[in-house]
Order: C-alpha cells, then sequence, then structure tokens
C-alpha cells in the first residue's frame, strides 16, 4: 500500500515547501527499497498549492504530459427553456439570472454542484467543460513530479487540487509527497484528506504558535495522525514546545536558524543540497511517520 504523507503550515513562509521537496528527494536519491518505505519506487511529489506552486522552482523537473483542469458548468438550451426560473431559485451560489428573457450564468461564480440540472423541469440545461486550470506531470533524477496551476482569475482552487490528485496517484508501494496549500482553509484540508500523516511545518514564534493551533485542529477533526517540524529553531520562544507536549503531538524534527541554510533557500536550493546530511535525517523521520501512521491505522481498525 501507498503512504501519503502531506507536508502542511498554518500560514505561507515557515519552510513547508522546502521540506516538502527535501522529504520527497530525500527518499528517491538514496532510499529505493531498502532503507526507506518507499519500497523501490521514487517518490511522488504533488504540489497542491494551485494558487502559487513553487516547488518546481526548486526542482526544474522535465514535464511529460499535460491536462487541463475543468469544471462542468451549466449550459442552457434556449429553446427548450420557459423561464421558469427554477434553476435560479435553486443556485446556492447566484450563479444563474434571469436577465429579460434568457437565463445568464456567471461562470466564476458556479461551484458546478449540477443542482440547477437535476431541478430544471423542462431538461432545458446541459454540462459543458469549462476549462479552471492546468494539470502537469513530469520527473527528476530523484523523483515523479505533479503539480496544479489555477488559472489567473479563478476563484476555487478545490476543483484543482482534487483533479490533480485524481490525475497522479501513487502506484502500490509508492510513497506519496503532497506539499499543501497554507493555511487551514478548504484548499489545506482538500489536500490533506486521504492521507495517512500531516507533517505540520512551523516557527517557534508567538505567530507560528497561533498557526499551528489551528492546523492541529483541523488535522484533528479530519483524524489524521500528525507530527510537527519546527523550522528556524533558536529564534522566538518555547511556546511551540510547550503546546506539542500539552497537546501530546511528536516534534519530528528541529530544524536550525543559520545563516547558510536560509541563504541556500533563499536561492532557490533545498535543504538536502544546503546539509547533505538531512538525507538521513528525513529518511529516519519517514520511518517513524510511517510507524506512528500505522499504529494509528492499526487503533482505528484501518
Ligand atoms: S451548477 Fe450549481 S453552482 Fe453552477 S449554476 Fe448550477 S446550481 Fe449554480
Ligand atoms: S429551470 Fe430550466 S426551464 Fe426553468 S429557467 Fe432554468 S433552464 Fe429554463
Amino acid at each position: 500500500m501507498a503512504m501519503k504523507i502531506a507536508v502542511a503550515s498554518g500560514k505561507g513562509g515557515t519552510g513547508k515547501t522546502t521540506l516538502a521537496v527535501s522529504l520527497a528527494v530525500s527518499l528517491g536519491a538514496n532510499g529505493r527499497g531498502e532503507r526507506t518505505p518507499s519500497e523501490g519506487r521514487p517518490p511522488l511529489l504533488l504540489d497542491c498549492d494551485v494558487e502559487a506552486p513553487d516547488a518546481h522552482l526548486f526542482l526544474e523537473p522535465t514535464v511529460e504530459a499535460s491536462a487541463k483542469a475543468v469544471l462542468q458548468v451549466p449550459r442552457i438550451v434556449q429553446d427548450r427553456c420557459t423561464l421558469c426560473g427554477v434553476c435560479t431559485e435553486v443556485c446556492q451560489f447566484n450563479a444563474l439570472a434571469l436577465l429579460g428573457d434568457e437565463v445568464h450564468l456567471f461562470p466564476e461564480l458556479c461551484h458546478a454542484c449540477g443542482s440547477c440540472k437535476l431541478a430544471c423541469p423542462d431538461d432545458a440545461i446541459e454540462e459543458v467543460p469549462r476549462e479552471v486550470g492546468l494539470l502537469e506531470a513530469g520527473s527528476t533524477d530523484d523523483l515523479e513530479f505533479g503539480r496544479g496551476l489555477l488559472n489567473v482569475g479563478e476563484a476555487m482552487p478545490l476543483p484543482v487540487i482534487r483533479q490533480l490528485k485524481d490525475w497522479r496517484h501513487p502506484e502500490p508501494g509508492q510513497l506519496l509527497v503532497l506539499d499543501t496549500p497554507p493555511g487551514t482553509s478548504c484548499p489545506m484540508v482538500e489536500t490533506v484528506m486521504g492521507s495517512d500523516f500531516v507533517v505540520l511545518v512551523t516557527e517557534p514564534t508567538p505567530c507560528g504558535l497561533h498557526d499551528l493551533e489551528l492546523a492541529v485542529e483541523v488535522v484533528r477533526e479530519l483524524a489524521i495522525p500528525m507530527g510537527v517540524v519546527i523550522n528556524r529553531d533558536g529564534i522566538g520562544d518555547s511556546g511551540v514546545e510547550e503546546f506539542c507536549a500539552t497537546e501530546d503531538i511528536p516534534i519530528l524534527l528541529r530544524i536550525p536558524f543559520q545563516r547558510e541554510i536560509a541563504e541556500g533557500i533563499a536561492r532557490g536550493r533545498i535543504l538536502v543540497e544546503i546539509r547533505p546530511e538531512y538525507r538521513e535525517i528525513l529518511q529516519d523521520m519517514t520511518r517513524r511517520v510511517a510507524e506512528m501512521a500505522g499504529q494509528a491505522g492499526r487503533r482505528s481498525g484501518t
């Protein structure tokens, strides 16, 4: 069975992407079977931060396939439409309006829920695809890669994330690493859903603690086991450590605040390139994550 690890954070700028990329790279470069849970296949990294994907900037993968992310939106068949107005009343998102002698669709507001089509008494609504984003897949020497990109001006990242996860899913035995959108709203939930473990990246500051508390609440609701990585360890205070101890959340790793690391990341390098010893550290961390995910799975009977 494939293990799925989501790397998330309560907000952007915590080092989430560099950790997700480093984790996947560390398991692809050396592991392949004996030393890692990836059982011989290179890991699959999916960048689900579809509003601002940036994992490819660290990896520069070769793009091998692409597909459109689409929503199925209504199209009114005018010669069957009796202008009864039922569809405009049913639409919870105000995406349909009766204007003059036709029903008008505001495509950016449509969530593609299909309610209007179901409700139309005259079978006057068809569904047509509307492109809202792009999916890309490729690889590097270390891993397989996929990303979603929401079109500029589009407001709904969820379908792009969902379609990316459907389009590129791990093969049996392949490790999946999900780079999660920052924050704790729907895109984060959509990404981490179905994961075996969530790695929460934070900073040891009051702000980091506040965002971590929110993220922990969401992951608990989803009943997914989790652990914390403290990035820029050494700045700030001990609030994050105390919170993790109180809440019984394991601290998986502390990455020290060091100029060499900060400068390297700012230049587009990943942690395991700047400090190669982190390959092994991250492999060890993944083994512990796999054990914790397995224990949680046994406790819940899955
Ligand atoms: S598909 Fe749903 S959101 Fe879109 S117009 Fe119809 S009812 Fe509204
Ligand atoms: S429910 Fe059907 S028939 Fe009624 S206004 Fe909408 S599209 Fe036209």
